[in-house]
This record gives structure tokens, C-alpha cells and sequence, in this order.
């Protein structure tokens, strides 16, 4: 099938009624399209006040990976973010009070960072009780804590441990936690239910964690939360839905994590101002009672990516996005403990325009991380019928739940029947290692064809791939997820100079800051692909990885989309003309 299937007008009004958040269900008349165009043209920028940066030494730390105060105040002005609430690891890996009082002191000069302070009981000679406590924070202007009792030993179910947690549920104190510190969700449920004055700011919860924590929320307003982690696909617009807008905060984990990553997804959301102003800063002021940033910050030398970005509109340059799952028609959620809002064809292609994604390749979810391999490629087959211009599908096939005599037929039966095909995912959960001579005939059939392959690596080392790029040439060899960690990067780095068909694709929740530029440096900048993993992530944070990165707008424009057309080229006059993305520069 092609666009005739679905005219141009229909396809616009689907894509822009999923694009406003709105299931089909719920969506609006055609009236909601020329909302979305008008968000389109962009709105003005908002001041941004980070909720969550930590600065300091932490162990097993990788030489490249960023620490310091200088670096967090280096990236919130390449980033334009205005302030910052900062903690300190030292506050929890050394004595408590000791280090606040260091982090308050070293915060000094910079009328824009305000400390979080790492408080415990005052039980032990080292800390000291509530009311002197609350002296010290009023001298030091400290207007948040943070609570560590699972890292600093401590019981917080304990009756005569609690003193801490109701005197600062008296004065409600925005309290910054993490869940592994209190214990599971049931343990949170009980923290919130004994104490609902106490303003709780919830960093670091996943994606996955949105069927506890979406709930628990509008449960309990005084549960806030970051996004530092819960990058959910369309989470800002499906959270503000809820009504949850007065408890979604803008926090980085900075410079651990690239502040401009999470700016992203918050400049591309699709809601009212008032709503995005709340979300980026204004929010957290209310909980600091009136603390904020002296004045908003503007950073003058941003590039044309980083401007479109910051006012909502769709990047300068085309994106092909190598790294796209995608869910049946009408789906919210894929199985396991996984949300994905809006996650089959409409809801993808409408934020893919929204970005401006000129294409890219996607898999099924259900072919993948569901394991059934057979079924997976209908899933992509199917939303093939229904993309705009400039998609093409990679395959799943596995051999464990089919014969070698079954793949023998499967793999050139798919390939030969639709020609939309040209890559090739499978995956580790099948339990088998890639290189192993059960896959030969797929890794000889797509060698044969040209086509290129995207290998998310069981094993953590470097062989598999070595051992493929070696023996099939013709392959293009993806390393999904390079961009997870700097040590990952090295490897992926080592093996890229080793073999001229090894690629990085970046995409990781953990956004870390500076490996962008860091891969590049390494590997060379033909070599780094972007790519998203929608929708299990929103594409926004890992778009905005990339955006906000050091690198020159040449070098983003190969990322984001050159290098994926150097990657299918070889096998791009199989695509038919409609599939296959066109590059040209506004
Ligand atoms: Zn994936």
C-alpha cells in the first residue's frame, strides 16, 4: 500500500489530532489541526530553573564523565537554563552537615545555584536536631533537602527516627528523594499518606514506573516529579492531561546528565504556556516559596538547532531517526510494565513531523522485546502502509522459536515480498549470541542484499560485533545504545577504528553529558547516528541530547541525518521512491 491509501488530508488530520495528545477517542473535531499548526510556528521561550543538578566527586567515575561546578555552570549556559538548585555527593558520602556547609560555601558566588542540603535524624552526635537544623538552613538560605536513609543508614518507618520527616512536614520543606531510598512503591505510598504537607520532589523514576507513579500522583498533590529519567513517549502532554501540572518539575541530574536533553522535551510540549512556564521554573519557585534565579538567561551564541528547539519549532535540518520501535494502531502500552501513550503510527508520525523527521527505519515492539519475531514484522509491515515519506522497516526473525528449514523460507519470503524492508533487528532477548551459526542465513542473505543490521549487545563486550563486521562486509553493523556511558563508548569507539562498517547509534535514557562530542571525537563524525527508541522513550530527550551537544551544526546535520543516508545508501534503490528520505536544507 502506499499514500493512496490514506489521502494527504486525511493523513494531516489524524496525525495532527494524535499530535495534540488526544487518543482517538477522545480526539477533537478538525479544528485541533489548526491549533497544531499554529504551535508549530513556535512560541516564546521560558525561563528554566533547574530542580536537580549534583556536583562532586562519586566513585567509579569515568575521567571523561563531567563533576564539577564549573562544568554544571558550563552546561546551563550553553543550555540557557537560569538557575539551579545544586546538591552535593559529598553530603551523603561524607559527613553530612560538614558538606552542606562546603556546598553552601562554594555556592557563594552565584547568586542563581542554591544548595540542597542532605539531612538525616539528629539521633548521633553528627547532625543536629530539627530546630537547630532549621537555624543553620535559615542562615545559609537553604530552602531544600534531600533524604538518603537507605545510602546513609537509617530507619525511616521508625517512630523515634521520624522526628526529621514531621518537622519538615511542618514547615514544608521541599524534600528531594529517590524511591530505592525509601524502599519500593508501597513504602512511598506509606511516606505520602503519613505525611501530606510534606512536599516531595520524586528524581530518577523511569519510564517504566509510570503505572505506580502517574496514579500515586494524582493521588497525592503533594507528590512532585522530575524528568530527568521518565522521558515517557507524549509523558508531558498525557501528565497535563491528568491535571498533574502543578507537580511536573524541570530537573537535569546535570551535569551527570545533559541539561539540554530535558529542556527539550519541555520546549516541544504541546500545552499551554502558563502550563510549559510552570513545568520549566515556575513550580519549584512556589515550592521554594519565592527563591529563584535573579534574572533569565539567554545564551547569545546558541546555533539555529539550539534556537528552534527553544522556541518549539521543527529543526532547520531533516532527521532520520535508526533506532524506531512501533506499537499496533490505538495502543497506550506494550506488555511488561511498559506505558507507551500514543504509541502505534499515528502518535509516532505526528510528533516524527512535529520534530521534523524527514524519516527513518523502525521495528515492531512485539517482534522484539515481546520475542514473537513472526508477528513483529506485520506489526511494521502494517504501519508501513500508513507512513509518510521517508520510513522504511527493519525485520525480526529469530532461531530458537523457528527452524532453520522455517527461517530458510521466512527471511527471503519477507524481504522478497516487500521491499520496504532493508535492515535487519534481531535481539538479545532471544537468548542466543549473535554471532552464533543459527543467525548465518539472515547475516548471509542481508550481506548478500546490502542491507544493515542494529544490534542492541547482550554480552556488554565488543566480539560479536568484530567477529560479524569481519565476515560480512557488505553489512553496515549498528551498535545500538553507544551513547549509554562513557566506558560503553570506549569499546564502541575501539571497534569503529578497528572496522570500517561499525556505527554508533546513541540512543539511552541515561543522556549522559558530553558523550555526544565525545563519540565524535573518537569514532570520527561520520560514524555517530541519532536514534530514539520511541516510543518507549519520547524522542524529545534524545533529540535534545544531540541539539544541545558541543559539536558544529555540520556535525549535528551528519548525526541527525547524513550519515543515516551514507548507512542506507547501498541499499536504497531497493526502497521503493516513497520510502526513502529526502535530504535538503532549508
Ligand atoms: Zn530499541
Amino acid at each position: 500500500m502506499s499514500e493512496k491509501n490514506l489521502s494527504r488530508r486525511d493523513f494531516l488530520r489524524l496525525t495532527s489530532l494524535a499530535g495534540m495528545g488526544l487518543t482517538l477517542s477522545q480526539a477533537a473535531p478538525f479544528s485541533a489541526f489548526a491549533n497544531n499548526l499554529e504551535i508549530n510556528a513556535g512560541h516564546k521561550p521560558v525561563c528554566y530553573f533547574d530542580a536537580f543538578a549534583c556536583i562532586g566527586p562519586r566513585k567509579y567515575k569515568h575521567p571523561a564523565e563531567p563533576w564539577k561546578l564549573s562544568e554544571l555552570i558550563s552546561e546551563m549556559e550553553h543550555c540557557s537554563v537560569s538557575g539551579a538548585l545544586v546538591s552535593y555527593t559529598m553530603s551523603t558520602y561524607y559527613d553530612a552537615m560538614y558538606s552542606n556547609l562546603e556546598l553552601s560555601n562554594m555556592l557563594k558566588p552565584y547568586p542563581h545555584l542554591f544548595a540542597v542540603w542532605n539531612v538525616m535524624p539528629g539521633l548521633t552526635s553528627e547532625f543536629p536536631p530539627p530546630e537547630e537544623l532549621g537555624r543553620k538552613m535559615q542562615a545559609h538560605h537553604v530552602r531544600a533537602v534531600s533524604l538518603h536513609p537507605a545510602t546513609n543508614g537509617w530507619n525511616w518507618k521508625a517512630p523515634y527516627q521520624q522526628d526529621i520527616l514531621r518537622w519538615l512536614n511542618e514547615n514544608q520543606v521541599l524534600t528531594i528523594i529517590q524511591l530505592s531510598e525509601f524502599g519500593n512503591w508501597q513504602d512511598l505510598e506509606e511516606l505520602l499518606t503519613q505525611y501530606p504537607q510534606l512536599p516531595i520532589l520524586l528524581t530518577s523514576v523511569y519510564w517504566d514506573s509510570q503505572r505506580n507513579l502517574i496514579p500515586m500522583m494524582e493521588n497525592h498533590s503533594n507528590l512532585h516529579c522530575t524528568f530527568d529519567n521518565l522521558q515517557n513517549m507524549y509523558g508531558i502532554e498525557y501528565m497535563y492531561g491528568k491535571g498533574l501540572v502543578n507537580q511536573m518539575i524541570f530537573g537535569t541530574n546535570s551535569p551527570t546528565m545533559s541539561a539540554g536533553a530535558h529542556r527539550t522535551f519541555i520546549d516541544y510540549a504541546e500545552i499551554p504556556e502558563d502550563a510549559r512556564a510552570k513545568i520549566a521554573g515556575g513550580n519549584l519557585i512556589r515550592l521554594l516559596k519565592g527563591q529563584q534565579p535573579p534574572e533569565e538567561y539567554v545564551n547569545k551564541h546558541e546555533d539555529e538547532l539550539m534556537t528552534a528547539v527553544r522556541h518549539g519549532r521543527p529543526l532547520p535540518v531533516p532527521i532520520i531517526d535508526m533506532h524506531m520501535h512501533m506499537l499496533h494502531e490505538g495502543l497506550n502500552g506494550a506488555g511488561w510494565s511498559y506505558t507507551m501513550e500514543n504509541g502505534g503510527p499515528k502518535g509516532i508520525f505526528a510528533l516524527a513531523k512535529r520534530l521534523g523527521y524527514a524519516g527513518g527505519g523502525f521495528m515492531s515492539w512485539n517482534g522484539v522485546v515481546s520475542v514473537n519475531t513472526a508477528a513483529g514484522n506485520i506489526t511494521t509491515s502494517q504501519a508501513l502502509d500508513v507512513a509518510p515519506p521517508g520510513y522504511w522497516g527493519l525485520a525480526n526473525f529469530d532461531p530458537v522459536h523457528y527452524t532453520q528449514d522455517e527461517l530458510k523460507k521466512m527471511i527471503p519470503g519477507l524481504y522478497e515480498r516487500d521491499q520496504r524492508f532493508i535492515g535487519m533487528k534481531p535481539y538479545h532477548y532471544i537468548g542466543v549470541s549473535y554471532d552464533d551459526p543459527s543467525w548465518e542465513q539472515w547475516w548471509k542473505y542481508g550481506n548478500d542484499h546490502h542491507f544493515y543490521a542494529l544490534l542492541h549487545s547482550q554480552s556488554g563486550n565488543m566480539a560479536e560485533y568484530e567477529t560479524l563486521a569481519a565476515r560480512y562486509k557488505n553489512v553496515r553493523w549498528l551498535i545500538a545504545h553507544a551513547g549509554q556511558s562513557y566506558d560503553y563508548a570506549d569499546k564502541v569507539i575501539a571497534v569503529i577504528k578497528k572496522f570500517p562498517n561499525i556505527y554508533a547509534e546513541i540512543t539511552l535514557t541515561a543522556v549522559p553529558c558530553g558523550i555526544i562530542d565525545y563519540l565524535v571525537a573518537g569514532a570520527g563524525e561520520n560514524r555517530v547516528l541519532y536514534g530514539s527508541d520511541l516510543p518507549m522513550r519520547d524522542p524529545r530527550p534524545q533529540l535534545g541530547w544531540v541539539v544541545f551537544s558541543r559539536s558544529s551544526v555540520a556535525t549535528k546535520r551528519r548525526i541527525l541525518g547524513e550519515n543515516a543516508m551514507q548507512v542506507i545508501k547501498p541499499c536504497i534503490d531497493r526502497l521503493p521512491k516513497y520510502n526513502r528520505p529526502v535530504i535538503h536544507y532549508k
